[in-house]
């Protein structure tokens, strides 16, 4: 069954929900084995051997937005907030270029301090002095003008996780001044402004179900993202989810893999979700075929703060400055980070 829905994946056939629940629901791990090394060799034909690195600036905890799932929701009073300076994310910048990283990712809550200037202003001075790199926005829902905006100061990429593409289950994980049709609207606008742009969702999220999750595929393949960003919901203390059940690394690997199946070009990061919730997170998530890796390029002293769940991995081969770890746990599972942009994978 699971191989019949996999050749019929490769062969361009789509996915029922039956087909889906069926590789979800999946006991016989022979059979799912045969689904993770069909997607790697998927990415593969698309990528080879290589893997590309972003380094992740987490710039402000906060956030004017209530998501119940989230550590630095505006209504968790016990969140330690943060800003950095222009001038400390340039450093965070030219620290990560002396690494090797050529693209950054500025990622922060929705915060009324960086207005569009500010962003603008950032954008503009790390472009100019890293010329060859790309820098990848990810700080919420913006008018389209905006995004327009950030893109003219020179952003390349914006990442912007839908959550859930089920209206239902995108009010029992938001504030009702929150609305997926916005959204959906941002990811749209910054398609056709010209971003390389991601959507995704968190893999176990309370009440999500197989139906949603048909959803999230079927808006997935509507949007045509060039990323996605999947990882396994983990809950934090300080949330109206505190008790919630995580999200599974197995099945976080498995719609990796059904993602990376119907979408071969697409750039599929190993979240440090994955890594957080396994110890080898990030290579089982390579081996099922995702083909990006993030680590922290924040300053060390803040990277505990940023905690969207919790007990989430900031240091070791999660950061930055440890990167030639995190290459050898690549090289010993046959693969190599590359110093480069790391582009949608082009035909
Ligand atoms: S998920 Fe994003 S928008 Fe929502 S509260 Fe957290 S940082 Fe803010």
């Amino acid at each position: 069954m699971v191989k019949e829905i996999v050749d019929g994946l490769e062969n361009g056939a789509g996915l029922s929900k039956d087909a889906l629940a069926a590789l979800l629901l999946c006991g016989d791990m022979e059979e799912i084995a045969y689904l993770k090394a069909h997607a790697r060799q998927a990415a593969d034909r698309v990528f080879g051997k290589d893997i590309y690195i972003r380094g992740l600036i987490e710039f402000t905890n906060y956030c004017k937005n209530d998501c119940y799932y989230c550590g630095i929701r505006c209504g968790n009073e016990k969140a330690q907030r943060y800003r950095l300076t222009r001038k400390q994310i340039l450093e965070c910048c030219r620290q990560g270029y002396a690494l090797g990283f050529r693209t950054f990712v500025l990622q922060g809550g929705e915060d009324a301090y960086f207005t569009e200037k500010r962003v603008c202003a950032i954008v503009y001075d790390i472009k100019s002095k890293f010329a060859d790199c790309a820098v990848t926005l990810s700080i919420g829902e913006k008018s389209r003008r905006t995004y327009q905006a950030y893109f003219d100061a020179g952003a390349d990429r914006y990442l912007l996780r839908h959550e859930t593409a089920n209206s239902a289950h995108y009010a029992k994980l938001h504030p009702s001044q929150m609305r997926l049709e916005n959204r959906k609207r941002c990811l749209y606008d910054l398609k056709e402004i010209g971003y390389q742009a991601g959507a995704g969702f968190m893999v176990g999220s309370p009440f999500q179900t197989v139906d949603t999750i048909y959803e999230d595929l079927r808006f997935l393949g509507e949007l045509g993202p060039h990323m996605v960003g999947i990882g396994p919901f983990i809950p934090h203390r300080d949330t109206p989810f505190a008790y919630a059940q995580a999200g599974t690394l197995e099945m976080t690997l498995r719609l990796l893999s059904i993602i990376r199946l119907l979408h071969p070009r697409v750039l599929l990061p190993a979240t440090t979700a994955l890594g957080t919730i396994h110890p080898a997170g990030r290579e089982l998530g390579v081996q099922a075929g995702a083909n990006v890796v993030m680590p922290n390029l924040s300053p060390p002293q803040v990277r505990k703060q940023y905690q969207l769940y919790d007990n989430k991995r900031c240091m070791g081969d999660e950061a930055a400055e440890h990167k030639q770890e995190l290459a050898k746990r690549m090289a010993d599972i046959g693969y190599r980070l590359v110093v480069s942009r790391g582009d949608y994978g082009k035909e």
